[in-house]
């Protein structure tokens, strides 16, 4: 992004120390082991060598709809690649297209994670051990600043201590930077891998960005898992912006998420919502994208020097806001969905836009920046901690930016990489 755009102001903008093509092989993996549905076509350069493993989802309507007038604006529309089963894969059926796709486990098991690939398989090996209900307080560190494990609270609240060889964190960007922060001693006393404070800063996540339209004829199939196409077409090259964002039709919506989704003006209660809910529940489309957030040093995870945990372990404290750009961006890719829904036949459209706010829930990123200088990163390429030989992270907080794009394939792409650097070296660390 820094040899792109170059230099912004406000932002600690960089690129990351690693290409798309030490990537590469592991997204491929990352999309077999966990498995991946969509279509033949490519979304955005550079193009992937294999094919996903499965076809895509059927088209819904939204996208039939969508996808001609995506066409017809010069855009190029694909099937957006989705971690669901479409035709039974890995032992596990294909989705049957429920209306529970979004905050619901999968009735099928069609919906892929690692709780149900990844992790039974390594618990097969009989390598792996899973504790479960089990809260890190700190990691544990000798007088030579190695790891020697780590300090839990068990499913039963007594603290004990796992002695470890290698440690590798994956709690994500917020919690992450907390445990590193939370693991003070002679050698570390502002948290370990903190010597240059760079520990939880740069926080980002995604100011989801778009637009909500109202047709005179149905479009809505109320099928899940909704979310069908996309456009890459506003990720780069926006004139004058730095960076952008994918737009693609929303996930599938329950009655009450429409609720909210009423325009401007319209009252939400009575009879005039009531009316503007059955008219218009089928009748509307939504169309969003995860707008990249520029990082921000003061953006921050610091942990709070007052209050704990039930366990008595620091909270993490949160403070900043978004880069000015950010909106500006926003604003564009919002316009963008407008435009696009109006192509398709949408007689009412409004925007949805993010404020200033700190980001950093959803798509949580940035914490424990990956970088060849130590100064000004807290990981190197492999992710490992750099004062700390046998500390590695592998989690979204390690993204030195966070892409337009939702970012779970890439967490789970530097994950790959980072085990097989990890099992290939672990003797010399
Ligand atoms: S729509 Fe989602 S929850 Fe429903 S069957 Fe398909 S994958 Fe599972």
């Amino acid at each position: 992004m820094r040899s792109t755009y170059g230099t912004v102001e406000a932002s600690t903008l960089d690129d990351w120390p690693i290409s798309y093509e030490d990537l590469e092989p592991y997204y491929e993996k990352a999309e077999w082991e966990i498995g991946v549905s969509g279509g033949p076509e490519p979304p955005q350069k550079p193009p992937r060598k294999k094919p996903l493993p499965m076809p895509p989802l059927p088209d819904s309507k939204e996208h039939v709809l969508l996808g001609a007038a995506a066409k017809r604006l010069g855009l190029h529309p694909f099937h957006i690649p989705m971690l669901r089963n479409s035709v039974p894969y890995n032992g596990r059926g294909g989705c049957m297209r429920c209306r529970w796709c979004v905050g619901f486990a999968c009735e099928v098991d069609a919906k892929n994670g690692t709780h149900n690939t990844v992790i039974p398989r390594a618990l097969a090996t009989g390598n792996c051990e899973l504790r479960t209900n089990c809260v890190v307080k700190e990691v544990l560190t000798n007088g030579k600043g190695r790891a020697t494990g780590v300090a839990y609270f068990d499913q039963h609240n007594h603290l004990r201590e796992q002695p470890a060889d290698v440690v590798v964190i994956a709690g994500s960007a917020v919690e992450s930077a907390r445990l590193l922060l939370n693991s003070r001693s002679l050698l570390f006393p502002n948290g370990i891998g903190n010597r240059y404070d760079w520990v939880g800063r740069n926080l980002q996540g995604h100011a989801y960005t778009g637009a909500m339209g109202l047709f005179n004829f149905e479009v809505f199939d109320d099928l899940g898992p909704g979310a069908s196409i996309a456009i890459c077409d506003y990720n780069h090259g926006n004139p004058g912006l730095v960076g952008g964002a994918l737009l693609c039709n929303e996930f599938i919506r329950l009655p009450i998420h429409f609720a909210g989704m009423s325009p401007p003006g319209l009252p939400r209660w009575g009879n005039e919502h009531k009316d503007y809910m059955r008219k218009y529940y089928r009748r509307s489309s939504v169309v969003m994208g995860p707008v990249q957030e520029l990082p921000v040093f003061e953006a921050r995870v610091q942990v709070d020097p007052t209050v704990g945990d039930f366990w008595g372990i620091p909270v993490a404290r949160l403070s900043g806001h978004r880069h000015p750009s950010d909106i500006v961006t926003a604003k564009y890719i919002a316009d963008k969905a407008e435009r696009w829904l109006k192509e398709a036949g949408a007689i009412r459209t409004w925007p949805r836009l993010p404020g200033s706010e700190l980001s950093g829930g959803q798509h949580q990123a940035g914490t424990c920046r990956m970088g060849n200088d130590p100064h000004t990163s807290v990981v190197d390429r492999n992710c490992r901690v750099h004062d700390v030989e046998n500390l590695f992270i592998a989690d979204g907080s390690v993204h030195v930016t966070n892409g337009g794009f939702n970012p779970v394939l890439t967490i789970m792409a530097n994950a790959y990489r980072v085990g097989e650097h990890i099992a290939q070296n672990w003797k010399s660390v």
